[in-house]
């Protein structure tokens, strides 16, 4: 075997399809985002305006979100030094454990290292504790979901996406006693829709299931306590396990679900990918617990936010640019063609100092490639027609010089 080549191969059919990975290097500067120090190729280093942080509302830099970080490494110093059951379970978690379950109004919550480990664990778990456990999972969930429904091994059911007719159709074949979990999503990323959450626990009613519900993209960002789209909706108590991160709109890292105490306690006694990993630090518990505390009383941010992402659309459209519906904060303009995708990416970050990651394949169907834009609150009007006119500067261009490309 010529390992050297597969691997060699492996990437270059990558590059074939123009979506081959480079990732900019990037320095945020506290007090300043969305501004971003950006080193090029040849070390050069330029101010750069960050169009595609999931760090939605600038969390990241609160001071109170950092001091508390820097409060607790000066406290107990920088690791957890062990697993939750072996000694890394420091007062830090607990706090931000009881902090999420009183975000979401359960009884309890458990923190994991990433909200993609949180449900690859979760779900995966499910299928060892449910014996003869039917997953119906809604066909864009997220990669981790994927792997958790893989990783249970049971029997699964994918659901046209947001389809709740298909959804039932499938509910209603399978044996009744069965028991069933319905995995889906509030707010998709890529698109900005959001799940029908009410007629999914309605389903779940009728036919007995359980419900699961990723709000990463939701949690910070919607209810009047920023618990997620179930909280906005009134529906929290009838979403069985509630899926979060904190590495996006609360601006640090972690995930967690949060549930009722006997679900809870369930995932923490069997769950290999929260059983057998260090605990997160106690820095990073302390940060995300002042941020999720600081937005349960921060509505006014959720709504300069959401004003933000309208009045983007707005402008864009009325630039006449291909925004997409969404529901949400999230703005994807869609551009149809991967090589076409990075060349405007990369004419914006170099020539206008523009930073907006290309959307490709697998993240999102061939043929739907696409700018995601996400507004926060500290990206003013002026930010707003520097990004028009950047687009209007290269967009033609790009497309010419993409034909040409391709040949
Ligand atoms: C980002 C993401 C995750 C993973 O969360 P991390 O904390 O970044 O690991 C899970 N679900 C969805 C829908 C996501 O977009």
């Amino acid at each position: 075997m010529d390992y050297q080549s597969a691997f060699q191969d492996a990437v270059r059919r990558v590059k074939a399809e123009g979506r081959y990975r480079v990732f900019a290097d990037l320095l945020r500067r506290k007090g300043d985002f969305p501004v971003a120090r950006w080193r090029t190729e040849d070390g050069k280093v330029r101010d750069v305006t960050v169009w595609c942080s999931n760090d939605y509302l600038g969390m990241g830099q609160l001071p109170c979100v950092v001091e508390s970080m820097k409060k607790a490494i000066d406290d107990v110093g920088s690791g957890a030094g062990g697993t939750r059951n072996i000694s890394g379970t420091t007062h830090y978690h607990v706090e931000l454990e009881r902090s999420l379950a009183d975000l979401h109004q359960k009884d309890s919550a458990l923190l994991f290292t990433s909200g993609y480990i949180a449900n690859e664990a979760t779900l995966a778990t499910l299928g060892k504790i449910l014996p003869g456990l039917i997953m119906f999972s809604d066909e864009l969930n997220h990669a981790s979901m994927i792997e958790g429904v893989k990783g249970a091994r049971c029997e699964k059911r994918i659901w046209r996406h947001n389809d709740v007719a298909h959804l039932e159709e499938l509910l209603a074949a399978a044996p009744k006693d069965a028991p069933k979990v319905i995995a889906f999503e509030s707010v998709y990323s890529m698109d900005g829709d959001i799940g029908p959450l009410e007629a999914v626990c309605d389903l779940a009613d009728k036919y007995g299931a359980l419900t699961y519900l990723d709000e990463v993209h939701a949690v910070g960002l919607y209810g009047l306590r920023g618990a997620g789209i179930a909280e906005r909706d009134g529906l929290m108590d009838r979403i069985d396990i509630i899926e979060g991160t904190l590495g996006k709109a609360f601006g640090v890292m972690g995930g967690y679900i949060a549930a009722d105490g006997a679900i809870v306690d369930a995932i923490r006694s069997l769950a290999p990918g929260f059983i057998f990993t260090t605990a997160l630090p106690p820095a990073l518990a302390a940060g995300a617990r002042a941020s999720v505390e600081y937005l349960k009383a921060a509505h006014h941010l959720r709504e300069q936010h959401q004003e933000r992402a309208a009045s983007l659309k707005t402008q864009l459209l009325a630039a006449g640019y291909p925004v997409m519906p969404s529901d949400t904060h999230i703005v994807p303009v869609k551009v149809g063609d991967p090589v076409l995708c990075k060349r405007i990416s990369d004419m914006l970050l170099d020539e206008h100092g523009i930073y907006v990651q290309p959307i490709n394949y697998p993240t999102v169907p061939r043929g739907t490639e696409r700018l995601r834009l996400t507004p926060s609150p500290l990206h003013t009007d002026a930010m707003f027609d520097q990004l028009v006119e950047a687009l209007d500067d290269v967009w033609e261009r790009a497309s010419e010089q993409a034909g040409v490309a391709r040949g």
